[in-house]
């Protein structure tokens, strides 16, 4: 046995060692298969067989497989579960490779390396939000933080000391974030559910970074699109870099980089974006998410823009307006609004197409999408009105003057294109003199050949001469010899070429016969290739373009931004909040979009509640108190749900509101309810808390829900109380404090911006009712024991629970010793008598049912089911 590796598997080698860190694919006729480790991980991740393949050092060598024509959902599974994928094709024609001899290998490369990050196909792509690519570096003192979207080719950067690294990555959710080698950014990335790529530093090398940016625009310096900080230069140098190694050479469309203003945006960290589930539901999906409710957007585009405004609000009052103006035009006119989303309707996403045709990953249908989307952009902005609102005037001057290359696309491509331009057929008839002949040729070629004989017949004088074909001759002109005689002397014979003799016929060809017949047998390669030249023309032409198209999408999705909204404001009441530079938070009538969508449903109706969080312009802190499930978290996210809404420029769910500018949203819930992130410790709990107190200015707006009850109930209070006493003090800012400690009522006294709240229950009959109504004053008590037995809690642990409470309240009342000296006092538990033990007592079938009853691997579902199932054997 030999330890050479085959020649083949040299070559394997070869790539691999080239392409580390991907898995790699190695294309082999109409198979990409693994090897080695690579086939072990990728068998297991996409649970397809691992085989084998002759040996390597005496080894055998594992291998898979997946056929190439389904690779991409192959690639999605594998790009899903954190790998990343080298693509080596086979660049060249295997008979080549045989000319060169037989032990000739034929020539891969690696084509294009797939990262979560780099993705540009449909099927890869969640068509309804972005898929960032993002960098972060480091120059000195200075952060920054670069991130684009390949597949719609927007192109941002700010400034980003690291501190700030974590709220703009949980805003943004990179797919993958670049980092310099030991940057240490592991838990960063991990909390932004992004893939993070080491680069070696050189990437990151801000001189270069500003040469390989000059070099993609084709511009001696930079200063045109703004002054870029060092570290700037370095994270988009550094994109670009990875775009280079990643796509081989051929660059996306890019567009030219924006800088984003710090402080443009509402600050909103990771774990308060988590908490009040603004664009992904705790669960981790989207649906149950404040995006997924609200989401009436009709174009994949506008789907993408709602969720940038809903996780960046703006603090431009402006521009705030400005959108709220658009809205307001919309709901008023619902007309123009159904009009104007019919035709969005339409609309194919753009964006995605551009930046395929840019990368030459593009079909046909890609330029049927940019015909497609142009003419309706045209016609929605020949139907705004003169007097339209800003937001929607500055968009239909972005959708107009495209006509040259609507008209170029219309003339070109037929209503329908095939999805590869391989296959052809995608050229409009009467487009391309040269293809519509051609094409002739290829689907008339008979037709032709027959107009051509009586020609012949004519010209020749024979009305018996045939046009025929066969393989050894292709076609040729046939006549019998007495017929044939004259037609070989001139002038006949000028035309006439004699072929062949037989018995009986004469056989001759023409210059121009011959011509035909290279052409009907090249017709159909031909008809392909001028439809290939033609694609690349169309593709140029849009690509010049390029620039206006992107404004054009930009300005349909900004359109659709604003009928959606208006949608939802018109079809669910929602009212036009004030929005001002105050410290105003004045609520009326203010809902829940989540939970009222769920209980809707359920056909069940959302009480609406007031909150008003300041008196004039003090702010106030309010104190919220209640039973569990009274509805307090829902209070208080509502509330900070409307003032996203707001600043996104939407409408918001509620009566009336008037929002001064909130700069930064923190929301908080105590540990034990954060079981989701599985870090329910009470110490990260005091370190997010520790966060707002940091941070929050006097125009931030604090949500807590339950803080300090991660901890044993004396430390909770006191810490709940000493926060709420810094928030009043030292921050300022407005915020809304839920809690289950009673005791901080009292605080209302000592300060005087806080107000006590609680939502209503009524008791009735012993048990408790939600009203879900929140009201000026503090709860009386918790209604916990009430709430345990609606719950299901045993009957005979709930009137003891009842007995402890009652024991509790009383000693307390009459200043009395500790908890532990009372329950000294009370009388012991009384269970339900045991049953007597016998073994010859007869099991009854409840018995013998419970008997098989494990309950700690039941869900609450299976619970309910066996409660269902235990009452019908009684
Ligand atoms: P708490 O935080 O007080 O334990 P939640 O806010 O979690 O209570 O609310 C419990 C349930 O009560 C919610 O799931 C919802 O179904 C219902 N609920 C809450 N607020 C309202 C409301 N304003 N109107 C109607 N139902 C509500």
């Amino acid at each position: 046995m030999s330890d050479q590796p085959t020649p083949m598997m040299a070559q394997y080698l070869a790539i691999r060692d080239a392409n580390p860190g991907a898995l790699l694919f190695y294309r082999m006729g109409d198979f990409y298969e693994m090897f080695f480790e690579d086939a072990v991980q990728a068998a297991a991740a996409l649970d397809i067989a691992l085989t084998k393949r002759g040996t390597h050092q005496g080894e055998p060598i594992p291998m898979c497989g997946v056929p190439v024509h389904a690779a991409e959902s192959y690639l999605l599974t594998l790009i899903r579960k954190g790998f990343r994928v080298a693509i080596a094709e086979q660049m060249e024609d295997p008979a080549e490779a045989k000319k060169r001899g037989s032990k000739s290998v034929v020539a891969r490369d690696v084509v294009r390396l797939v990262t979560p990050g780099t993705l540009t196909e449909e099927s890869l792509l969640e068509a309804r939000r972005h898929n960032f690519l993002a960098a972060f570096a480091q120059v000195r003192e200075e952060g920054a933080l670069a991130w684009v979207d390949i597949s719609t080719g927007a192109f941002q950067v700010m400034e980003c000391p690291l501190p700030r690294l974590s709220p703009e990555l949980a805003r943004l959710a990179p797919r993958e974030l670049l980092a310099a080698d030991e940057a240490g950014l592991e838990d960063l990335a991990a909390e932004a559910g992004a893939a993070l790529t080491d680069l070696h530093a050189s990437a990151f090398d801000s001189t270069a970074g500003a040469r390989r940016l000059c070099a993609l625009y084709g511009v001696e310096t930079l200063d045109g699109f703004g002054s870029f900080s060092r570290a700037e230069l370095s994270a988009m140098g550094a994109i670009v870099d990875y775009l280079e190694m990643t796509q081989k050479g051929k660059l996306p469309l890019l567009r030219h980089p924006t800088r984003e203003r710090a402080g443009g945006a509402m600050q909103i960290d990771a774990a308060t974006r988590r908490n009040l589930e603004l664009t992904q539901a705790l669960s981790g999906g989207r649906e149950g998410s404040l995006l997924a409710a609200i989401d009436r957007t009709v174009t994949a585009a506008g789907a993408r823009l709602l969720e940038r405004r809903i996780s960046a609000p703006s603090r431009d009052l402006a521009l705030i307006h400005a959108r709220q103006d658009a809205v307001a035009q919309l709901v008023d006119d619902a007309r123009l609004s159904a009009d104007l989303r019919e035709a969005l309707a339409r609309v194919p996403d753009m964006d995605r197409a551009l930046s395929r045709l840019a990368l030459e990953r593009s079909g046909p249908r890609d330029l049927a999408a940019i015909r497609a989307g142009l003419t309706q952009g045209a016609a929605i902005a020949e139907r705004l009105p003169e007097d339209a609102a800003q937001v929607l005037s500055d968009a239909a001057r972005d959708l107009i003057g495209h006509d040259e290359l609507i008209d170029l696309l219309d003339n070109a491509l037929v209503a329908e294109p095939p999805l590869l331009a391989r296959d052809g057929g995608f050229v409009a008839p009467g487009y391309d003199e040269d293809l519509d002949q051609t094409r002739k040729l290829r689907d008339e070629g008979r037709g032709v050949i027959a107009s051509m004989q009586a020609d012949y017949a004519a010209k020749a004088g024979v009305q018996s001469l045939k046009i025929k074909h066969n393989n050894v001759l292709g076609y040729f002109i046939e006549t019998t010899a007495t017929h044939a005689e004259k037609m070989m002397k001139p002038p006949l014979s000028e035309t006439f070429i004699h072929r062949q003799t037989t018995a009986n016929q004469i056989r001759f060809t023409t210059v121009e016969l011959s011509e035909l017949e290279t052409r009907i047998l090249n017709a159909r390669d031909r008809a392909l290739e001028i439809e290939r030249e033609i694609f690349t023309q169309l593709r140029s032409a849009v690509l010049d373009r390029a620039a206006q198209i992107g404004q054009a999408a930009r300005a349909l999705a900004e359109i659709d931004l604003a009928g959606a909204f208006a949608d939802i404001a018109a079809g669910e009441g929602w009212t036009r909040p004030r929005v001002d530079d105050s410290r105003a938070f004045v609520i009326e009538g203010g809902r829940h979009p989540v939970v009222e969508r769920a209980l809707k449903r359920k056909s069940e109706s959302f009480v609406a509640n007031d909150c008003v969080l300041t008196a004039g312009d003090t702010p106030a802190i309010w104190l919220l108190t209640g039973p569990n499930m009274a509805g307090k978290s829902t209070f208080l996210r509502q509330n900070a749900l409307i003032a996203v809404l707001a600043q996104a420029g939407g409408f918001v769910p509620a009566r009336q509101a008037h929002i001064g500018m909130v700069s930064q949203l923190f929301s908080r819930v105590g540990a034990a309810d954060d079981l989701a992130r599985g870090r329910s410790t009470f110490m990260v709990e005091m370190v997010e808390t520790a966060a707002i107190l940091n941070q929050a200015d006097d125009h931030a707006l604090v949500i807590l829900d339950e803080i300090g009850r991660g901890t044993a109930t004396w430390d909770g209070l006191s810490i709940a109380w000493a926060v709420m006493e810094h928030m009043h003090e030292v921050n300022r800012c407005r915020a809304l404090f839920a809690t289950h400690y009673h005791e901080m009522t009292a605080l209302t006294a000592k300060l005087d911006g806080v107000e006590n709240a609680t939502v209503a229950v009524r008791e009735w009959e012993g048990d408790v009712i939600f009203l879900h109504e929140v009201r000026k004053g503090a709860a009386d008590r918790s209604y916990g024991v009430q709430v345990a037995r609606l719950a299901g809690l045993p009957a005979s642990v709930v009137e003891r629970a009842r007995e402890v409470l009652d024991a509790l309240e009383t000693g307390e009342r009459e200043g009395a010793a500790r908890p532990a000296a009372l329950i000294d006092d009370l009388p012991l538990f009384r269970a339900a008598p045991p049953a007597p033990v016998s073994v010859k007592v007869r099991e009854s079938p409840l018995d013998g049912r419970l008997k098989d009853v494990h309950p700690d691997s039941l869900s609450p579902r299976d619970a309910l089911d066996l409660i269902y199932e235990l009452k019908a054997l009684t």
